[in-house]
């Protein structure tokens, strides 16, 4: 696959993506145009059918696969004020994921969908996708494909925090003490809601979503590569923050694309 243009679609509700910022990460990356989009669903006008779809994708037992949901008219109603009222999404919900991009790819024309035009769909909703190896659910923060869609919401929840920060954590709530004190003695190494470290840890995931189109392969054995898959919060954060650079192999095959494209 080759790319040349990328589309981003801005999570409003994040002001700390800072996808302004990002657009000018990518196009110093990759070379590539990039066109940045408000939200997906303003952008696409998005109407009660589509507010419908949504609520049918919703995951209400992560044990089984994905089976549709007939929803109620409170539930599509709550999707299609979430389009005006971002504030509404509570991120309790799960959506799957490939079922979601499902949705995204039918609304985006065929205009703006040759296989060179690359979207990158930013969403505060909870995605995650079926497991066979261990028969259930999982939270996922990147659904690669195109198009891409990236939650912030699995940024913050689907890499684990440290464990000494659980141990604590439950602790003290099996003790009936506060919570505060463990968070503030833990804070600065797992990320949280509004995280000031969010718009640079998008870049990575951008990136890993960028490089799965191009090659299929969007992650990195290396810990100091940005397209390395962090399983830990900590790990994250070395990556994408400490780093932010990508490994020398990986530079070398984004440039040789860059070439291409040019
Ligand atoms: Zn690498």
């Amino acid at each position: 696959m080759r790319i040349s243009k990328v589309f981003l679609y801005d999570e409003p509700s994040v002001p700390e993506i800072e996808i302004d910022n990002l657009a000018k990460f990518i196009i110093e990356k990759t070379g590539f145009q990039v066109e940045v989009r408000k939200s997906f669903f303003d952008y696409f006008n998005a109407d009660r059918e589509i507010a419908y779809k949504l609520a049918y994708v919703r995951i209400f037992n992560p044990y089984i696969p994905f089976e549709k949901h007939e929803p109620t008219s409170e539930e599509v109603s709550f999707e299609e004020e979430s389009f005006v009222n971002r504030s509404i999404l509570n991120n309790i919900i799960l959506y799957d994921g490939f079922e979601l991009q499902n949705i995204l790819s039918n609304i985006i024309p065929d205009s703006d969908l040759a296989s060179d035009m690359f979207h990158l769909v930013f969403t505060t909703r909870r995605t995650c996708t079926y497991d066979c190896d261990d028969y259930r659910y999982h939270g996922r923060t990147v659904i690669c494909s195109n198009p891409s869609i990236i939650s912030t919401t699995g940024i913050i929840e689907a890499p684990a925090k440290p464990r000494e920060y659980l141990l604590a954590y439950y602790e003290n709530i099996t003790r009936g003490l506060n919570l505060d004190s463990v968070k503030n003695q833990f804070r600065g190494r797992f990320l949280e809601f509004h995280d000031k470290n969010l718009g640079g840890v998008v870049r990575g995931y951008a990136l890993q979503a960028i490089f799965y189109y191009l090659t299929s392969k969007p992650f990195c054995e290396s810990k100091d590569c940005m397209l390395y898959n962090a399983h830990w919060q900590e790990e994250l954060l070395h990556s994408q923050i400490e780093i932010s650079s990508l490994c020398e192999n990986h530079q070398k095959i984004l440039y040789e694309f860059r070439q291409k494209s040019e």
